[in-house]
């Protein structure tokens, strides 16, 4: 018998008309003759509801209580579902997460999946039984209750899909599908019909919060399709998976508004000092962002990256005391920024994509205070003040208003919702369900890197240099500007060996322009990457990988990271070197 999970989220159950609505949704899919598990978070607001509780007695509850508390949102749910489906007339049971098994680590408040047992849910479905679980929460081996992490039912739902093998994953919510941007921040916004994982990944990660992107990372690993659809119409919804019928250069863009720049001054510029850095951030468990180191001068160089804004406060902590231990001058951040990320599959084949969202926050005049690019992604961080507009501009940029026009020709191939067998996706030697996925360790020799420096900050820089390296004819790979300094930036970017006298040629012009010295070059940098699933959701992937870099004496330059992909810059003779040693230190986690 075919399985489908349903998971609805807190506006979804509300009140209990709205619970009803959501039973009649599950009785019309078991009717449709499939076993029905249906996942559900906590009521409305129920969980903002609990916080502020907590925190009318302390600013710092315990993480252990504050989850004993939190999950008590969804406890609420399951039952007040599995009457509502009875008083329906259907069989139905609500079960905890202790009560189904799903055994998490004891990282409270943001706890990961390690196992699901299927026994007693199966038991139940045999029987003819609804069976209703209780998203968000786990439980670990001492028998504590644990949460997932804000938002995390998202998580549950597909993780018990994975587990149980289900055919669909569907998710009920206030929208009617993922859009190519938040329709609540921008009305053109347009309703996608299908997505890729790794573009809903990234989004997810960057900001767009219709799906918790470690829910993602499940449907990716274990070949789930998820459908995302609206709780309170019929309309077709989304699916994210793997092959996408479009493959545009943009799918979507998100935004993230609670972002903070941090920027450690005059790092010196020697193998370790990066890593030390990342060690004591990654034993805190943030997750950074946008992470650009300049190209060092006078062997000293800034390190900056973004952090969600609620993290800066522990970030600051842990960062003054780390530059202190590496000898930096200090520790500057901003607290008022945004970051805006473009993401799409299609930008690997496509040269020219971040020379247009450059090229049209210049024309608006929005000034970009950092750069990052990975191959499926551009973020730029802007002022707050700036926000919105930005958005505006890069979505009509794109024309994401607009349905594309690019068949992907892999789509017809694949079936959309393909389930994958255990044979075909390897995942048996994680430790864990939610343990990170090495897919590829890969050393890339092809690339040259330029550096211009004293750049000044104002509007339109990088948009200017990007549109004469383009009319060049040359292809541009990763582009990093870091946080300007005194008025003025630095701009990197990595292109093929046999584009660097032309790329040079154009860059010499525009520093002679704007009176900065001769640009800095490597005509052979070696880049490492890691790929695989989970990589930025584990912090400490960062530090593994700079601490083994260090180790082996090797000193990185530019660093590139991504959902799905992991790149170290380092010098052309340390490329073999920095391979093996990557490869030796995730050898145990490679397919
Ligand atoms: P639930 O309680 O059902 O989990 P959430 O509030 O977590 O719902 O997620 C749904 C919300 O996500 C929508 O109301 C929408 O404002 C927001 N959202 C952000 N980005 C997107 C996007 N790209 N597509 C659709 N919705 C988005
Ligand atoms: N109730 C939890 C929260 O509000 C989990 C969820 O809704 O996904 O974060
Ligand atoms: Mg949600």
């Amino acid at each position: 018998m075919p399985l489908i999970v349903q998971k609805f989220g807190g506006s979804s159950v509300a009140d209990t008309q709205k619970i009803l609505g959501a039973a009649r949704k599950a009785i019309r899919a078991a009717q449709a003759g499939n076993q029905v598990v249906v996942v559900v978070s906590a009521m409305g607001k129920t969980t903002n509801h609990l916080i502020s509780l907590a925190n009318e007695l302390t600013e710092r509850p315990s993480n252990r209580e504050m989850d004993m508390l939190m999950s008590s949102g969804e406890q609420v749910t399951i039952a007040l579902m599995a009457i509502a489906l009875e008083s329906l007339g259907y069989k139905a049971v609500s079960m905890t997460a202790a009560q189904i098994g799903i055994k998490t680590d004891s990282s409270y408040m943001r706890a990961r999946i390690k196992s699901i047992s299927t026994e007693s849910m199966r038991n139940a479905l045999d029987s003819g039984k609804i069976v209703i679980a209780a998203g968000f929460q786990g439980i670990d081996d001492a028998g504590n209750i644990t949460t997932l992490g804000r938002g995390g039912s998202d998580t549950s739902a597909v993780a018990l899909a994975a587990a149980l093998g289900a055919d669909r994953c569907e998710i009920y919510t206030d929208v009617d599908g993922v859009y190519t941007t938040d329709p609540r921040l921008l009305p053109e916004a347009r309703k996608v019909t299908q997505i890729s994982y790794d573009e809903m990944l990234e989004l997810a990660s960057l900001g767009a919060g219709v799906m918790h992107s470690r829910s993602i990372e499940f449907a990716k690993k274990f070949g789930v399709a998820v459908h995302v659809r609206s709780s309170f119409s019929d309309t077709e919804g989304s699916l994210i998976v793997a092959d996408p019928e479009s493959d545009a250069a943009v799918a979507g863009c998100a935004l993230a508004r609670s972002e903070a720049r941090l920027t450690v001054l005059d790092v010196p510029d020697k193998p370790g000092n990066a890593m030390r850095l990342f060690s004591r951030i990654a034993e805190a468990k943030i997750a950074t962002d946008m992470i650009v180191q300049n190209i060092g001068v006078d062997g000293r160089t800034d390190m900056s990256f973004s952090v969600p804004v609620a993290d800066l406060a522990a970030t600051l902590d842990v960062l003054k005391a780390a530059s202190k231990e590496i000898g930096a001058a200090g520790v500057d951040y901003e607290e008022n920024v945004a970051k805006i990320s473009a993401v799409g599959l299609g930008m690997e084949k496509r040269g020219g994509v971040a020379q247009t969202m450059f090229q049209a926050m210049a024309e608006k005049g929005i000034n970009i205070s950092m750069i990052t690019t990975s191959e499926i992604k551009i973020s730029a961080l802007v002022s707050l003040a700036d926000a919105q507009e930005t958005l505006r501009t890069v979505h009509a940029a794109f024309e994401l208003e607009k349905a594309p026009e690019n068949p992907n020709p892999l789509a017809a191939s694949h079936p959309v919702t393909k389930k994958l067998t255990a044979a075909e996706l390897d995942v048996s030697h994680l430790s864990g369900m939610e343990e990170i996925l090495i897919e590829g360790i890969d050393l890339d020799q092809s690339q040259a890197r330029i550096t211009v420096n004293d750049v000044p900050d104002t509007p339109g820089m990088a948009a200017l240099m990007f549109q004469k390296i383009a009319a060049a004819g040359v292809v541009v790979d990763m582009i990093l500007q870091s946080c300007g300094r005194d008025g003025k930036t630095a701009i990197s970017f990595t292109v093929s060996r046999a584009m660097l006298e032309k790329a040079l040629e154009v860059t010499k012009m525009l520093a002679r322009q704007w009176n900065s010295p001769e640009p800095a070059f490597n005509p052979t940098v070696a880049i490492l990457a890691v790929r695989g699933t989970g990589l930025r959701s584990h912090t400490g992937l960062a530090f593994r990988m700079f601490k083994t870099l260090a180790d082996g004496g090797i000193n990185v330059n530019i660093v590139s990271t991504s959902e799905r992909n992991f790149e170290i810059t380092v010098d052309e003779s340390n490329g073999q070197k920095g391979l093996e040693l990557l490869r030796n230190e995730f050898a145990y986690s490679m397919i």
